[in-house]
């Protein structure tokens, strides 16, 4: 094997969107229709190696332990094929990945999953990775995975693409500021309707979703002055507007793709009433039955117990700013 082909390894980190993308202006392009601003989180971990091997006849993806289903291949082996016209290569792929959370059940797997997909693959044909590309790469299979190859407070432009495609930029560092994310798991298993499918939907039937793509920058631009100021009240109450925003876009599709369960509605209740009882906290979801309670490190256990006492919710995980992708080889 030529030393360029050496088998690579990366790690990255999901990340919750604190402005959220939902809908896509270019689906060919896979370009979003609104700004997002997100936070990555330390303990929500992919790690994957990728190894081009010559004498492989299809790209094969064992994720978490087993062999990936044939869309999920799919969809690697298409952001391999970027990478194998970059380094011009015909070599098929041997991926083998892991995600130390749950996988499609909207804790952004796919954010982190591309990320290191994206990396892995860039550093296992010997080409030097430059985080723009990478992130740039990363956007094309799933846009929110552009925001993970950076660590911290991460913004993703909608809009025309640069010289080298729309990428993510960091916009602060994760050490600016001791932020909180206490996840609410609501539910086990995958979600009922993959993200790509359901923001579709949106954009297609919804009859709110013209309005969404209207607001969205104004929320993004509150979110981002909110990290500059550290203003966390500002940053919850534009947070959660757009969180409501874009399900209102999704429960009103038809067909209704309604994340929500019973216990989905109870955790929010419990993140109101803390704020109401004097706990600054906001929460958000994406597109699943999970709740995300936003709030500084000092109040992170108090939101914890509360969270663990509501009816339906089945464990609580405490996530931290993280770092972005990391390589080897
Ligand atoms: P989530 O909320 O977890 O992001 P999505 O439905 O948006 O759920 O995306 C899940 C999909 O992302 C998976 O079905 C798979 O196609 C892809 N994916 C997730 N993790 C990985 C990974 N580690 N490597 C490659 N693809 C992944």
């Amino acid at each position: 094997m030529p030393p360029s082909l050496l088998p690579a390894r990366a790690t990255a980190h999901a990340n919750i969107a604190l402005a959220k993308y939902w809908g896509k202006s270019d689906i060919a392009r896979n370009l979003p229709a609104v700004p997002s601003i997100s936070l990555t989180l330390e303990e929500l971990v992919t790690e994957t190696e990728v190894c081009f091997e010559p004498r492989r006849k299809h790209d094969q993806l064992l994720l978490d332990g087993r062999r990936a289903t044939a869309v999920e291949t799919r969809r690697a082996a298409k952001l391999l094929d970027r990478v194998r016209a970059a380094a011009g290569i015909e070599h098929r792929a041997t991926v083998t990945s892991t995600n130390h959370f749950p996988t499609a059940a909207g804790l952004a797997s796919s954010a982190s999953g591309f990320a290191a997909l994206a990396a892995a693959a860039t550093c296992a044909t010997g080409r030097e990775l430059d985080l723009t590309r990478l992130s740039a790469l990363a956007r094309r299979s799933s846009a929110s995975a552009a925001r993970s190859v950076f660590g911290g407070f991460v913004e993703l432009p909608a809009g025309a693409p640069g010289e080298h495609g729309l990428a993510a930029r960091p916009i602060a560092p994760p050490g600016h500021w001791d932020l909180r994310l206490v996840l609410a798991i609501t539910a086990a298993g995958p979600k009922s309707v993959g993200s790509t499918e359901a923001m579709e939907r949106s954009r297609t039937t919804s009859p709110f979703y013209d309005a969404w793509v209207a607001s969205a920058p104004r929320w993004c631009d509150a979110v981002k002055r909110a990290i500059h100021d550290r203003d966390l009240e500002l940053l919850g109450t534009a947070m959660e507007q757009s969180t409501l925003s874009f399900h209102c876009c999704a429960i009103t599709s038809q067909p209704s793709t309604l994340y929500w369960s019973p216990a989905t509605i109870a955790a929010l209740q419990t993140v109101t009433d803390l704020r109401a009882s004097g706990v600054p906290v906001w929460s958000t979801m994406d597109a699943g039955p999970h709740v995300k309670a936003l709030c500084e490190a000092v109040d992170a256990p108090r939101v914890g117990n509360a969270l663990k006492q509501t009816p339906g919710v089945l464990r609580v995980l405490f996530t931290t700013p993280g770092s972005g992708i990391e390589v080897s080889s």
